[in-house]
């Protein structure tokens, strides 16, 4: 049997996965993501294929770059299947939410109209169907398919297909084995064929067996000081790990007890759907909830419900954490945040994540003394520390391990979801040291395989 593979996104840049599986007979397609940054007005283009022709769409995990365009999907005429796990319906319910008021606000700011509307949102809920880790699902023509774990995000999964005795493994985004909360990624099972991230391909990640060590020293460094510790976080998963990590420190006596706060209705959200899918934590995790350990409350946590909530951290007095969105410090109520912690040389701004070129985030980890967000100066005073122990993702070392154990069954690789630099390397290595046949496709490429 033969079936087509072809990349309309997520090919040649890190956002906005669309494949499409055609085995001849029926038409599948894994993630329907945003494009972000330099492409995001691709968003906006009528997708390359006939969305009505395809019967089923797989959803890797709730990340907006691989969720982002599903409304406008079924804007277009999509009224298939949407599946996914349990835990990313949810979570992705919140973010697809979260990116149409955004849309809607940058209306006002003269940006394009939204994308799509809130019936579309709610029309795509009504096509999902949750499955669970391990649960096979038959599919037209003879294919099936299977969820395994990631271990990126709550969630997050692999997809398998399989026909007759051939398979397909395509990844989506793979963890770091580094989460506090989640399992590691599941073991490849053998397939033929395989389409891989490569997010971090090229990049070899720091030992991380000292960050919560390191997130305790912080922590302690600006209490001393009687300063402010603001963390801007991603809402999805680097917040829950932190406020895991933070509850842990808290409780276990390791650092002093001082108010904590999530300023993020999102996040908050986000967390109670982390609370409400256990399933997906790991063994460990799922024990300690299952004997009725609350993991994200302690006495000190409070949530900023609304902006007035919000603006009244300000005036709590004496050592604080802050969490609050945007990751990047791109907007958000972590930018109100500091403009007060920034100028503060007792205080503390706690970088955790990848900063894009050209956030305001960026700017600070590369040690500007003066911040220029739009006519107002902000000067910089704070300690600027990172901690980049909490990734969510492979390294390329750790993506080379998975390829490596299933390298006897494999007919090919496909290294997508990376800037070219990254799957160009990742590509190459597969090639040189494990002798399999790895390409790196580009956007619209297609590839026929035995499946
Ligand atoms: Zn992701």
């Amino acid at each position: 049997m033969q079936s087509t593979l072809t990349f309309y996104g997520g090919a040649g840049s890190v956002t906005g996965s669309n494949f499409m599986l055609d085995t001849g007979g029926a038409k599948f397609l894994i993630d329907c993501g945003f494009e972000q940054g330099v492409h995001e007005e691709d968003n906006y283009k009528p997708f390359a294929y006939d969305v009505k022709a395809v019967s089923h769409l797989f959803i890797s995990h709730a990340h907006l770059d691989h969720v982002g365009r599903i409304p406008f999907l079924v804007k277009s005429g999509f009224t298939g299947k949407i599946v996914s796990t349990h835990a990313t319906r949810s979570l992705a319910e919140f973010i697809m939410r979260d990116a149409l008021s955004l849309m809607i606000r940058a209306v006002g700011h003269g940006g394009r109209e939204p994308l799509y509307a809130e019936q579309d949102i709610d029309h795509a809920l009504k096509l999902w169907e949750e499955r669970g880790l391990h649960e096979p699902l038959e599919l037209p023509d003879g294919m099936t398919h299977e969820f395994y774990d990631a271990g990126h995000i709550l969630g997050s999964a692999m997809s398998r297909f399989s026909r007759a005795d051939k398979s397909l493994v395509v990844t989506g985004d793979l963890g770091g084995g580094n989460s506090p909360l989640l399992p590691l990624t599941e073991a490849l099972p053998n397939p033929d064929y395989l389409v891989i991230e490569s997010v971090y391909g090229d990049r070899v990640r720091q030992d991380d067996s000292h960050r919560r060590e390191d997130l305790e020293n912080v922590i302690e460094a600006t209490v001393l000081r009687g300063g402010t510790l603001l963390i801007p976080a991603f809402s999805t998963e680097r917040t829950q790990d932190l406020v895991f990590e933070i509850r842990s420190l808290m409780t276990g006596k390791m650092i002093p007890s001082v108010p904590v706060f999530l300023d993020s209705p999102l996040a908050e959200k986000i967390t109670a759907a982390f609370e409400d899918h256990p399933e997906y934590f790991s063994r460990e995790i799922q024990d300690r909830v299952a004997k009725g350990e609350k993991i994200f409350s302690f006495p000190e946590m409070k949530f900023a419900r609304d902006q007035e909530e919000s603006r009244l951290i300000q005036s709590v007095e004496g050592p604080k954490i802050i969490l609050a969105g945007s990751g990047m410090s791109n907007g958000g109520r972590v930018l109100s945040h500091e403009r007060y912690v920034l100028p503060d040389p007792a205080s503390t701004l706690l970088i955790v994540g990848y900063q894009a070129a050209g956030t305001i985030g960026r700017r600070l980890l590369e040690g500007e003394k003066e911040l220029h967000v739009g006519k107002e100066v902000i000067p910089v005073r704070a300690h600027v520390e990172t901690l980049y122990g909490y990734s969510a993702h492979r390294d390329g070392a750790g993506l080379m391990e998975l390829v490596e154990a299933c390298a006897g069954t494999l007919t090919q690789v496909f290294v997508v979801e990376g800037e070219p630099a990254a799957a160009g390397f990742l590509t190459q290595r597969i090639r040189d040291y494990l002798a399999v046949k790895a390409t790196a496709p580009g956007q619209g490429d297609s590839a026929t395989i035995e499946l």
